[in-house]
């Protein structure tokens, strides 16, 4: 790509109109003074009110940013366990036991923005750049698929040639490949990304292929802050544009959307704040609010002096109040922790209320075609700093993970059928508000286990596996929900295909 087919490209990325039209009176949804303010106001909590706090998310009622500001001041280490247990309490409610499993996949590390605190950025010499082609695509998710997983997160770096026409084509290629397993072949069902803000028309372009999830970090919500690690002469450097990169795709008609912040930017009580105040922005503007939430913590990248010596950086004790908190303020909403976690960190951390998680990672370019062949005896590094954009705290596999928390009694759900039914935007919120969605879930948590114990599970894992889907069979047929009309029947009968051979039929 030339050097001025890249200048062109990034003179008309950012769409004006694509901003203006969200402001209320010329200004954004977030209002500085107005967070520290609340954040003030609300710094002395008493138990009771608290309590009371902790009842509303029980109704699974979003909280209103004094009741979120209050639970963020909570010092009582004894409350704190009771705001701990009461997240665990919301998620079952909405989600049940249920652990929904993704793989992120890297495509591309060419970058024209030069975010301080990101390996990939365009400053940084150290790294190898590389785009995968469409062949290799289909390889990494053909080495993906042999793990057992359904979905994945397609992540982008920047740059014009990985744009929107590019990412089409990425997700259409992987919606084709199709791998054998022990029964039948697998497949990746739904195909989730994390790419940069765009413009309504290329996001139209994505939703034609299909994406499921659209996912994009605001980084830090503090202005001052995201400008001093965003240079204003990058992409990235508009607040605002990335602020309504989400209100745009739901113009685009994509409304399954995901929001997230890098903590270790700005104070983390801040950050929560901005979450929440673009979660009512979302439900104000389009009746819809994110449908998960993500909190990734920055994590040490090659050549980021920031990375590792942020004045900001999250401690295990905090990350796991934040967490918490979030859980708590937006009850409805998935709650993601990914393998840039430790193990023994993401263990306790999905305990206070998480709905999605990562495992088998890779996250250089290629990582996954690499990992296969250094399986079959080509030496290479496990986590290669220079392809990468920062190190994963857990590496471990898709089966050992599921096996751990099949041990603490939770089920993994490779369940895309929601999406395929329709139940997404407006739909799913009215169901996930009602504690609906967790029904439905469960029946086809099972039915996906089930699918993936048969098709992909060490013996080690089959063992634990059919304890618990024996038990959460045991309750489905005890829970008079599915004993209305012919929900139980209907479940027996596919339960019955599937330990036949049969593969995704759903609910
Ligand atoms: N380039 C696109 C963007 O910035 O939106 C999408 C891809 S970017 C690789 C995905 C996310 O990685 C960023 O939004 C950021 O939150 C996260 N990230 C960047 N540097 C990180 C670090 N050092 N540790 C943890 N997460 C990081
Ligand atoms: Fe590029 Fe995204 Fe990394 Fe920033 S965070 S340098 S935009 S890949």
């Amino acid at each position: 790509m030339s050097e001025l087919a890249v200048k062109e490209w990034l003179k008309q990325a950012v769409k004006q109109d694509g901003i203006d039209k969200y402001l209320i009176d010329g200004k954004d949804f977030i209002d500085e003074l107005k967070i520290t303010e609340t954040l003030k106001s609300n710094a002395k909590p008493d138990k009771k009110q608290a309590r009371d706090i902790l009842q509303k998310s029980l109704r699974i009622e979003r909280l209103e940013p004094a009741e979120t500001a209050a639970l963020l001041h909570v010092t009582d280490p004894e409350l704190w366990e009771e705001m701990y247990a009461t997240g665990l309490e919301v998620k079952r409610k909405v989600y049940d036991n249920r652990i929904v499993f993704f793989a992120p996949l890297y495509c591309s590390n060419l970058c024209v923005n030069n975010c301080a605190y990101c390996g990939f950025r365009l400053e940084n010499q150290g790294e190898n750049r590389r785009i995968l082609s469409i062949d290799e695509v289909k390889h990494e998710a053909e080495a993906v698929i042999s793990e057992g997983h359904k979905r994945m997160i397609v992540v982008y770096g920047e740059h014009v040639s990985s744009d929107a026409d590019y990412m089409a084509e990425t997700i259409k290629a992987i919606y084709t490949v199709k791998k054998s397993a022990r029964h039948g072949e697998g497949s990746i069902r739904r195909v989730n990304i994390n790419a940069a803000p765009m413009s309504i028309a290329d996001l139209k372009k994505l939703g034609d292929v299909g994406i499921g999830t659209y996912q994009v970090f605001h980084e830090t919500y503090h202005k001052p802050t995201y400008a001093s690690v965003h240079p204003e002469d990058t992409i990235k450097g508009n607040f605002r544009w990335r602020l309504y990169a989400l209100h745009r795709a739901m113009e685009a008609g994509i409304d399954d959307l995901a929001i997230g912040a890098l903590f270790g930017l700005y104070d983390w009580r801040f950050e929560i704040m901005g979450l929440l105040y673009h979660a009512i922005d979302m439900e104000r503007q389009f009746g819809i609010g994110p449908h998960t939430i993500s909190f990734p913590r920055m994590m040490p990248a090659a050549g980021s002096y920031l990375s590792t010596h942020s004045k900001y950086l999250v401690n295990d004790s905090d990350f796991k109040k934040l967490v918490t908190v979030l859980r708590l303020s937006v009850p409805y909403t998935g709650l993601i922790i990914t393998a840039r976690e430790s193990a023994q960190l993401r263990r306790e951390i999905i305990q206070v209320g998480c709905t999605q998680t990562d495992a088998s990672t890779k996250i250089g370019i290629g990582g996954y075609t690499e990992a296969l062949k250094a399986l079959n005896g080509f030496k290479r590094d496990d986590q290669d700093k220079s392809k990468q954009q920062f190190l994963l705290g857990d590496t471990r596999s898709l089966d050992e993970v599921i096996r751990e928390l099949a041990e603490m009694g939770m089920i993994t759900s490779f369940c895309t059928a929601g999406y395929r039914c329709g139940r997404t935007g407006d739909k799913i919120m009215g169901l996930l508000q009602s504690c609906t969605e967790a029904k439905f879930c469960k029946l086809n948590a099972v039915l996906t286990f089930r699918e993936y114990l048969d098709d992909y599970a060490s013996p080690e894992t089959k063992v634990v596996g059919e304890k618990l889907i024996q038990k959460e069979i045991e309750e489905i047929r005890n829970i008079p929900f599915f004993k209305k009309g012919n929900l139980l029947r209907n479940f027996e009968d596919y339960y019955h295909q599937t330990v036949q051979g049969k593969r995704d039929v759903y609910i």
